[in-house]
């Protein structure tokens, strides 16, 4: 049986945003990981058309497409296209979890949720000429999840290969987040069993890992011992947690000593009304610059994100989120327009209040209003938010903001990795175009090699136990 797996280009692909470095870092994990559900006598192949040309001429017996909401129009095309060829088409992703009612048309199999127990059911289905419509997510557990078919995947055409995911969802319930429509009906936050993601890591080539988990450090036992587990594996490594369980107990510090060297953190806002709004509790009253002081003493990079058009916010927001992220040497930010996803509470209550302006999903990224703002305009809002883009990474900023650190070594590692990725476009064209990305990647870990840490006092003054997330 020949079976292929597609990531339809996003939209942005085609717009004057398009970064080809950006789209060119992780390989589509959640295929390869279903791919590994395959018979070992199918002919797979999967593609990607962020980092390669599709070809459409062929005739596979299944095209399974992952759908989200930025190439929903690409994937239905697509699935149009080889549904008139006789083939049969599965989609499965976040977009089409949160509006199956829209994709149905489209689809021989639908599926909601994720795919771990779902998809091995409909290959089991569809062998015996039963395959049903609709495939929802039942058991959720990552135990007995087989090796992701790494083999598949073209490492030379991306910049991090080596991403992982070890855990699926997150504990908490941000309203703005696919993550409460996509987990709806089962458990919205589960791990892999410790020895089964070590053996994972084990399996991967060189140094670098990039993980790609919602919230790395949201189960304690489970980081814990993960990051126990991985110390002696002479690895660095990248991921993202939340204010709150930086400043709780000593988990960041073992996650430093296993090799963490930067990670994401969703600030979103610093007005307390703004993070209400977002159901954002996890960050209500948590002191983030004790957060990040304590990441800086570690010698951990920050990607902050940061969300603009709450309805709290005003003119001055941009600037001021600038300037504290440049103050508080935040190495790179990723700045969103606030965006109602469907399926999501932010888009009930928008669309409740009238205020979801239309439906044309390829405007969803997080770059357009597409809502009726409060506060800002929507000309304000979007001319503010590339107003921060342009401020935070401007050569000044850059400058300033790595001069905060105390150590040489984390001035210079913050310089390289904030101009690297932000300042080199046309470099980074040119060895996408040649090829050479993988090259890379031992420059990459050089600008992660550890800085010597400073004792933290938050070390000291936290206690040493977690009550348990709700
Ligand atoms: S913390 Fe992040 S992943 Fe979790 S619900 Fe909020 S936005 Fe989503």
């Amino acid at each position: 049986m020949h079976i292929k797996f597609i990531l339809p280009a996003l939209t942005e692909a085609k717009s004057a945003y398009w970064r080809p470095i950006k789209y060119s870092l992780f390989p589509p994990l959640g295929l390869a990981t279903l791919a590994a559900y395959c018979d070992r006598n199918d002919r797979i192949e999967l593609q990607d058309e962020h980092v390669e040309e599709l070809s459409t001429h062929d005739q596979p017996d299944i095209v399974v497409i992952q759908v989200y909401i930025t190439n929903a129009f690409r994937a239905y095309a697509l699935a149009s296209h080889y549904r008139k060829k006789g083939c049969y088409v599965c989609l499965g992703g976040l977009h089409v979890s949160s509006l199956p009612e829209e994709a149905i048309p489209y689809a021989d199999s639908l599926f909601i949720g994720p795919g771990e127990e779902s998809f091995p059911r409909f290959l089991n289905d569809y062998k015996l000429g039963k395959a049903q419509k609709m495939y929802w997510s039942k058991n959720r557990t990552l135990d007995g999840v087989p090796p992701i078919r790494r083999d598949l995947i073209k490492r030379s055409l991306y910049l991090v290969p080596n991403s992982i995911v070890v855990t699926r969802g997150c504990p908490h319930h941000c309203s703005f987040c696919y993550k409460d429509a996509f987990f709806e009906g089962g458990k919205g936050f589960y791990t892999q069993r410790v020895d089964d993601a070590l053996a994972e890591i084990d399996r991967l080539p060189g140094k670098h890992l990039y993980f790609l988990d919602d919230h790395l450090l949201g189960n304690r036992p489970f980081a814990e011992a993960l990051f126990d587990g991985m110390q002696g594996m002479n690895r660095v490594f990248q991921g993202a947690s939340t204010v709150e369980a930086i400043l709780r107990g000593d988990l960041i510090e073992r996650a430093a000593k296993a090799g963490m060297r930067s990670v994401f953190i969703g600030f979103e806002t610093m007005n307390e009304r703004n993070l209400l709004q977002s159901n954002k509790k996890q960050n209500v009253g948590k002191d983030y610059q004790r957060a990040i002081q304590r990441l800086h003493d570690l010698g951990i990079m920050i990607n902050g994100s940061f969300v603009f058009g709450l309805d709290d916010d005003d003119v001055d927001v941009f600037k001021r989120t600038v300037d504290w992220a440049v103050q508080q040497a935040l190495t790179t930010c990723t700045f969103h327009i606030l965006t109602p996803y469907p399926g999501t509470k932010l888009f009930q209550d928008m669309d409740a209040a009238g205020r979801i302006l239309h439906h044309q999903w390829d405007l969803y990224d997080t770059r357009q209003v597409v809502y009726q703002t409060k506060g800002l305009t929507a000309a304000q809002l979007k001319e503010g938010y590339d107003w921060a883009y342009r401020e935070f990474y401007s050569w000044q900023n850059i400058m300033k903001a790595s001069l905060q650190h105390e150590q040489v070594k984390h001035m210079a590692k913050h310089f390289f990795y904030t101009a690297g990725w932000k300042r080199f476009e046309g470099l980074w064209n040119f060895i996408i175009k040649t090829k050479g990305l993988n090259a890379m990647l031992p420059l990459l870990e050089t600008i992660l090699s550890e800085v010597r840490r400073k004792e933290s006092p938050n070390t000291l003054q936290q206690p040493l136990y977690y009550p348990p997330l709700g």
